[in-house]
């Protein structure tokens, strides 16, 4: 009965993203930033690119690339070049296209992203009243599967924005991906995908996703999804928080519109739905 007392003291406890910021945003790790001018401190930058585990830092005529697709948020070069690299609050990190999460180059070319989401929304006008999304494992290591049932409990209730899961390719809007793309998991995502109805669209969750993140590439696994499928929106992180990857899909569908980037504003007021 003890949860009588806190359902009374807690209140409504769900999220109201994204119609409103969520008080959690600003405590996520959301992605490294490279400082404006980075690339001085060339022995730091060089200690922290031979420490990152996955590769994800250049050091390229004496700039600074960093390409999120691979970063595992394990901090490393925060700590080894705090000068150069900064943890940045925040979950609101999806991208529209693989080259946008290579920050700074990626960042700057906004016609290609401005380009790819305006596609994305032509293709999926239809789908915004509700949304059907199948999920598919194709070599995860089971974080970003925790992350994404988080999103059917009562704190994230993805229902409430008309987003249901399916079982069965046929009734799916979205394609939800997970994983490295392993050897034997290509030909079910690929038939996955095109037993979908149009128009559909394709979410890639977590870095694994995008780069193999710390499986990379190998005789088990292809280094990411994009070879299997034409993924619309990266979501990166490992994993990526609930709330990370509600952010992409409801960049994906276009839900709510022109409401964009709440996600690190001031808390909002925990009320009833
Ligand atoms: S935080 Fe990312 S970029 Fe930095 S060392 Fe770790 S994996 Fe590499």
């Amino acid at each position: 009965m003890a949860w009588i007392p806190r359902g009374l003291r807690d209140g409504v406890v769900t999220s109201r993203y994204p119609r409103r910021a969520d008080g959690y945003g600003p405590d996520f790790f959301g992605h490294v930033e490279v400082a404006p001018g980075s690339g001085d401190d060339r022995e730091a930058v060089s200690a922290a690119a031979g420490a990152c585990p996955t590769r994800a830092i250049a050091l390229d005529g004496g700039r600074v690339r960093l390409d999120r697709g691979r970063c595992v948020l394990c901090g490393r070069c925060v700590a080894l070049a705090p000068d150069t690299f900064r943890a940045d609050p925040g979950f609101e990190t999806a991208a529209f296209s693989r080259r946008a999460l290579v920050v700074p180059d990626g960042e700057g070319d906004d016609a290609e992203v401005a380009d790819a989401r305006m596609k994305l929304a032509r293709r999926v006008r239809v789908l915004r009243r509700s949304v059907n999304v199948r999920h598919v494992d194709a070599g995860s290591d089971g974080s970003e599967e925790w992350e994404i049932a988080a999103l059917t409990n009562p704190v994230y209730d993805i229902q409430r924005l008309g987003v249901f899961f399916t079982a069965s390719p046929k009734h799916a809007d979205l394609l939800l991906v997970t994983g490295a793309g392993s050897a034997g998991m290509q030909g079910p995502l690929r038939q996955t995908y095109d037993l979908m109805p149009h128009p559909k669209v394709v979410i890639a969750v977590g870095v694994d996703t995008s780069s193999g993140g710390m499986v990379g590439e190998s005789y088990a696994a292809r280094g990411g999804v994009g070879q299997f499928v034409p993924v619309d929106v990266f979501v990166p992180g490992s994993p990526p928080s609930p709330f990370g990857i509600l952010h992409g899909i409801v960049e994906a569908v276009g839900i709510l519109g022109s409401r964009r980037h709440v996600g690190a504003e001031a808390p909002a007021t925990r009320t009833a739905k």
